[in-house]
Order: C-alpha cells, then structure tokens, then sequence
C-alpha cells in the first residue's frame, strides 16, 4: 500500500513538471538547449517532453502572409503542412491597402504572421508591430532579414530608409526564402527537416530563375535595357539585371501622380529614344497612357509594351500567379518589347 501511495506522488509530480516545463517554454525562447547552437522554442519544448524530438503540434500551424510573393515563398516551404492566409491578392497594391476586419481576425488567430516589411505595406505596419510586441503571434517583416548593405536608399530623411521590392532581385529573395524557412523552423520545430528540405528545392529553383533573368536580358541590347513603369518598383531589378529605370510616381503610391510627373517622364522618353514603357497590374493604365499621349505630342512615338508585375501576382491560372511564373513573365515581356 505504502509503495502505491510513492508511486501515485512520484508521478504526479512527473505530470505537474511536464505541464510547467510545457508552460514555461510555450512562450519565449529559453536558455541554451545544448543539442543545437541556434535556439529556438521548439527545440527548449522539446528538452523538457520527450528528449531531442520535438513534439508535433496538434493544429497545423496558421500562417498569415501579406503580399502574394510572400505568400507563394511560404507555400512553396510549408507545403500541405501548414494553413496559410494569403491577404494581399492579384492586382492588390501593397503600399496603399487597408486591413479589413477579416484581416484583423486572421490576425489574430494566426501562429505566425509574414509581411514584406520596409514600409511596403505602409498601412499594416502599425498593426502588425502591435501584434509582434504583444502576444505569442511570431510577427517576422521578411524584408527586415536582409543585410542592410545589399538594400537600396528609399528617402531616409522622410524616415524610410530602404525601398522595399526587394523580391525583385531573385538573390535577396533567396536571403528570404531562408528566412521564412527558418521562421517556419522555430514556430513547427517538430517538421524541422520537411520545410528545410522544401526550402533548398525551391533555393534550387530560384538559382536558376536568377540565371535564366540574366540570360534573356542579353537578347536586349545595351542601349534599350531601359524599364519605363508607373512606379518606381524596379531599382532592385535594374542593379540585379542591368536596366536603367524610370517611373512616373516614386517607390510608394502614396501620393498620386501629378501632370509635372508625367511631362518629365517623356521628356526623358523623348530624349533617349526609349521604345517602349509597361503597365503594372496594381497601378491604372492611365498614367503610362498619358506619358504616351504627351511623348506624342513632342511628335514622337513610345510603344507600350505590355503589362509586367510590379507589387502583385498575376490571377490563378494566368502563369504569373507564382513568384517564379511572375519573374519568368516580367522578363519575358521585356525582352519580347525591348529585344531584337
Ligand atoms: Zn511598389
């Protein structure tokens, strides 16, 4: 009887610890772990349950992403695995979107939440920080991931310091991709080695879209790699890729466009002969027509070329509805407008 009783304390007391040691680690990142040299929460959960194995979560993990490239990345990574919230869809501009209340709500009842970051989403961001600073929601602005040296210059002075479209430049979006697939990594420790197994398929991927960018833009002559765009969405394109570019409006949309803004973008068509200009699906067709309509009234012509993704995805079906199809498609255009 006696050694019944020492055997239901002892326990007990065995579940009351795991549940503590469960509880405790169920929030922040602990200590060193020892196995691992990088520490995450999966990995302190699982030193106190069931030895080097993390546990499986019970729910898949509730991923939000904000933009579609976001959100393609992250699919592309998490697979079937994970329940993923895309918010931002085709033709949706980024730096002008307000949250609705299903977005607040999908907020809310995510595990992680993934946003470009940079001011890109300008709208958010306030939101996203709240939700970041308070509760166990992991808030990751990807774009926050990349060394500040690689980044462009936005208007510092104005507090933005770097442009946002990092995705542009297929090598930064790499920088990316391994940091979502480590976000992954620590919030589902437990599918550590399927999202770092789909991660370096996809790297795989995205090295040879960077090589096939590189290579088309060689049936374009040196004098026409010129990017005529509404906006300024593509200075990581043109340093990845050798293109000179001009937009109409800044790197935001923000502010609209003025008249002056639409004179100086044909000025500088006129002068350098420029052959043609393309449409962004997240921008109306308008302020390229109108550049065209005023290089036209200086006697000259300027084709457009065609529509390129700038800040959104193509629609499901259309070839640009992935990360990769859409890169494929922006270069495709271009060489098919500019090259020989
Ligand atoms: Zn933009």
């Amino acid at each position: 009887m006696r050694k019944l009783y020492v055997w239901i304390i002892a326990i007990t007391l065995m579940v009351f610890l795991a549940a503590c040691g469960g509880q405790a680690n169920s929030g922040e990142t602990e200590g060193e772990t020892g196995a691992n040299s990088e520490i995450t929460e999966g990995e302190a959960i699982a030193d106190t349950s069931v030895g080097s194995e993390a546990a499986p979560r019970e729910t898949p993990l509730n991923v939000v992403a904000t933009t579609g490239q976001i959100a393609d990345t992250t699919r592309n990574i998490g697979g079937d695995t994970i329940e993923l919230v895309e918010l931002l869809g085709p033709g949706i501009d980024p730096h002008t979107y307000v949250a609705t209340e299903g977005d607040i709500s999908a907020f809310q009842n995510a595990d992680v939440i993934l946003y470009n970051g940079l001011h890109l989403e300008a709208q958010l961001e306030r939101v996203l920080e709240q939700i970041g600073d308070g509760g166990d929601t992991i808030v990751v602005p990807v774009g926050e991931s990349i060394d500040e040296l690689s980044l462009l210059n936005w208007e510092p002075e104005a507090g933005l310091p770097f442009d946002p479209h990092i995705w542009n430049d297929v090598r930064l979006w790499i920088e990316v991709s391994n940091a979502i697939r480590d976000t992954l990594v620590d919030a589902d420790p437990a599918n550590a080695d399927l999202y770092e197994a789909n991660a370096t398929d996809y790297i795989q991927q995205l090295e040879e879209l960077h090589e096939y960018i590189l290579a088309e833009r060689e049936k374009i002559p040196q004098e026409q790699r010129v990017l005529v765009t509404a906006h300024d969405a593509f200075g990581y394109y043109a340093r990845a890729y050798g293109f000179a570019v001009e937009a109409v409006q800044g790197i935001s949309t923000e502010s609209e466009a003025s008249t002056a803004d639409i004179q100086t973008l044909a000025d500088i068509v006129v002068e350098n002969g420029v052959p043609a200009m393309f449409i962004e699906t997240t921008i109306s067709p308008r302020t390229i027509e109108a550049v065209q309509e005023a290089v036209r009234a200086q006697g000259q012509e300027v084709e457009v070329g065609g529509t390129i993704y700038s800040d959104a995805m193509g629609e499901p079906g259309s070839g640009a509805d992935t990360y990769i199809g859409m890169m494929r498609h922006n270069i495709d255009t271009i060489v098919g407008a500019l090259g020989e």
